[in-house]
């Protein structure tokens, strides 16, 4: 796979992108390109959107408001995304905007914050979980983004739970063997990752999830996780074991 060049500045912008379009950056984007990274007229950036794959874009105003470029080519055709939704208990602020970054590196295509019994931190910025989404697209050379939900309680989440998807559920107190066995069986399904707050599920919520059918209980080791340790962990072994990580 060759590598974009690294040094031309990547920039998600939400308007199509095709051949010989132009658009004008306006806002927090045109004052990331004017004045953060200082760019002018005839430079590069690189533009994607999630739906078009990726394109060269060279600028050819720079305005007191707005940036006008128009699009050169195409550089990289838009790659279909894995299917992974991550059900997380939101943790505290800091600790969030490096949930948002690495489930966003590791393949997520949907982030989900669910409120459970244990959530502290009921309070979740949306925006900001997207923007670090968008951050961390644009540093990682990728194509797309997760679609990040508005928080909603587990329970309602689960009462509306589509029958085509499994439920990957991060249990401390799990079977390592079973939890690996099972994952190997959920190859080609369609498939969800849950993992708790800080102070876990409580044994209701617990005694509950292992009763659906359409859940699987899987340990990520002998130690106890910090849950944004958990998310990494969780996604590695997915992504490895059955996900994109194998061709
Ligand atoms: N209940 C734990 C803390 C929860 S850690 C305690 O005893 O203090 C936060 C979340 O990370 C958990 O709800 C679980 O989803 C996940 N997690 C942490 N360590 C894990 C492990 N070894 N196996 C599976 N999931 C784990």
């Amino acid at each position: 796979m060759t590598r974009p060049n690294q040094s031309v500045q990547r920039l998600y912008v939400d308007t199509p992108l095709s051949d010989n379009a132009s658009l004008s950056l306006e806002g927090n984007a045109a004052h990331y390109v004017r004045n953060v990274v200082r760019l002018s007229v005839g430079d590069a950036l690189l533009l994607f959107n999630g739906r078009d794959g990726e394109w060269l874009a060279e600028i050819d105003k720079v305005g007191k408001k707005q940036i006008e470029l128009h699009l050169v080519k195409q550089t990289r055709p838009q790659q279909q995304g894995g299917d992974i939704v991550l059900l997380m208990a939101p943790i505290k602020r800091d600790r969030l905007d490096y949930v948002a970054q690495k489930a966003t590196e590791m393949g997520a295509s949907r982030i989900t914050p669910v409120i459970t019994r244990r959530t502290q931190n009921t309070k979740i910025n949306i925006a900001r979980l997207s923007a670090n989404a968008v951050e961390a697209a644009e540093q990682c050379n990728l194509l797309s983004l997760p679609q990040v939900d508005e928080a909603q309680r587990l329970d309602a989440v689960l009462a509306q739970w589509p029958d085509d998807r499994v439920i990957i559920f991060c249990d401390e107190h799990a079977d390592l063997e079973a939890g690996l066995a099972g994952l190997q069986d959920l190859k080609g399904q369609k498939i969800a990752l849950l993992i708790g707050p800080e102070g876990g599920f409580d044994a209701s919520e617990r005694d509950m999830l292992l009763a659906r059918a359409d859940t699987l209980a899987i340990s990520l080791g002998p130690r106890i996780l910090r849950a944004d340790t958990a998310l990494v962990a969780a996604l590695a072994l997915v992504q490895s074991q059955i996900g994109d990580w194998r061709r």
